[in-house]
């Protein structure tokens, strides 16, 4: 095992914060990161470099967004270009339909895209435009699924209420923002169907996460997406996919490239731009054509932003070079790393389980696989955590949660690094008597 490394730098940033900023983080998923929330100095390919010049393999790519790497030379020269010129304009730029051609070629499904600046808003977008284009006020989410922090969304399952009548996950949403949502178990194309049913003639659309990226990297069973894809043809209901995590990472079109399922709608974000604050929605003509026709009102101060419009034209550029060349590589060196892993965990005993992509995947210590992403909130990851926090040691950053990301900046070397580091600290946990093997869950 390495020496301890230090974070006393990052914990007196943190501690200042705490003085004027809430839980000292501007995004409440950070403040659970242990021994401290990290604060950082740089990033350059797979690595970050933390306040303490503490250096690491990094696998949280600023939660997704850094599909290139960090500060890849490409993109650094065309934000600097751009950024030369103008900041913003809050007018129209040639960048804006460069990227917007581009998305509509590559994303199944994709005629006509706006630009907005977060994953959150995208969504908003996208559920305004299928409520106005159906005229009707239901959205069936699924249990275990994120679609960001807005009040009408951020939902959990009612185990005691009325059937699919969701919970606020929030203290604050607004009375009755939830009125108009259901949350369903996903994966389970009956219980849909019924909802449907039920509700016939209100269902507006069906938002999904085409792969439960947040919800354990669990799987769309077989034929359910194309099963959601003839429900809501049946039920004048459109069909979502919400890309934030999946676009242009698991494929260049996308979840509905890798599963073949044509979405009504589509939200994009994170890799879209490599770190620059650009979401989008994609869609039919006649659905988005209602913004043309100026009956769905759709704004921002920032939508459009030239600079991260001209990080969403790189990023698209590199990823498209040779074929999708980088993305093929990034499964590839996402397997390796899973099954590296699994391997480690096999040779100590405990049971790792490995679900997702190779690009996006979660890693769990439990003897069967989650299930259902619903599962994801009765899981126990405290041991798991521990090994995640003494990876730090070993100079591996990951979300002390489970997921993974890959990067077109890992190499080989970093995942064979990575998988002995994880040897090391299984060893050294095992050294310290911490509980593992079978009763490890
Ligand atoms: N949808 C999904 C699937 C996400 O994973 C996220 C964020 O992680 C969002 C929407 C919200 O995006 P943002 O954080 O950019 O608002």
């Amino acid at each position: 095992m390495s020496e301890p490394r230090s974070f006393a730098t990052s914990r007196t940033l943190w501690q200042r914060a705490n003085q004027v900023m809430p839980a000292g983080v501007s995004s409440q998923f950070r403040r659970f990161h242990k021994p401290v929330p990290l604060y950082f100095t740089r990033g350059f390919g797979s690595r970050v470099v933390d306040a303490d010049a503490n250096e690491y393999v990094d696998y949280t790519l600023g939660w997704g967004p850094m599909i290139l790497g960090h500060s890849h030379p490409a993109l650094v020269k065309a934000v600097c270009e751009q950024m030369a010129l103008c900041q913003t304009f809050g007018a129209q730029h040639a960048l804006e339909p460069k990227v917007a051609e581009r998305i509509t070629s590559l994303c199944p499904g994709s005629e006509r895209v706006v630009f907005q600046t977060t994953g959150t808003e995208a969504v908003q977008m996208a559920l305004r435009l299928a409520r106005a284009h159906t005229k009707r006020p239901l959205i069936i989410r699924f249990e275990g699924h994120y679609h960001g922090w807005l009040d009408s969304v951020l939902a959990k399952p009612n185990p005691h209420g009325p059937k699919g009548q969701p919970l606020p996950t929030s203290e604050g949403q607004a009375p009755g923002a939830l009125a108009d949502c259901l949350c369903l178990p996903w994966n389970d194309l009956a219980v849909v169907e019924q909802a449907l049913h039920e509700h016939r003639g209100q269902v507006a659309a069906v938002i999904t996460e085409a792969l439960a990226a947040n919800g354990g990297g669990v799987w769309p069973g077989k034929g359910y997406l194309a099963g959601l894809r003839s429900l809501c043809d049946k039920a004048g209901a459109l069909l979502i996919f919400d890309e934030v995590i999946t676009g242009f990472r698991v494929a260049l079109g996308g979840a509905a490239q890798l599963f073949g399922v044509r979405p009504d709608l589509a939200v994009y974000g994170k890799a879209l731009a490599s770190g620059f604050a650009l979401s989008a929605v994609g869609g039919s003509a006649h659905v988005l054509d209602l913004v043309a026709e100026g009956r769905t009102f759709q704004a921002g101060t920032l939508n459009g932003q030239p600079v991260a419009l001209a990080a969403a034209a790189c990023t698209l550029n590199e990823l498209c070079r040779d074929n999708g060349a980088a993305l093929v590589r990034i499964e590839h060196l996402g397997e390796r790393l899973q099954l590296g892993l699994r391997s480690v965990f096999a040779e100590a005993d405990v049971p790792l389980q490995t679900s997702g992509h190779g690009s996006v995947f979660w890693t769990f210590i439990a003897p069967a696989p989650l299930g259902s992403p619903a599962a994801l909130s009765r899981h126990d990851g405290t041991l798991y955590a521990r090994f995640a926090e003494r990876l730090l040691n070993e100079g591996v950053l990951v979300m002390q949660t489970g997921r993974w990301y890959v990067s077109a900046a890992h190499s080989e070397s970093d995942i064979d690094a990575t998988v002995h580091a994880a040897r090391r600290v299984l060893c050294s946990m095992r050294a310290d008597g911490l509980t593992l093997g079978a009763s490890a869950h």
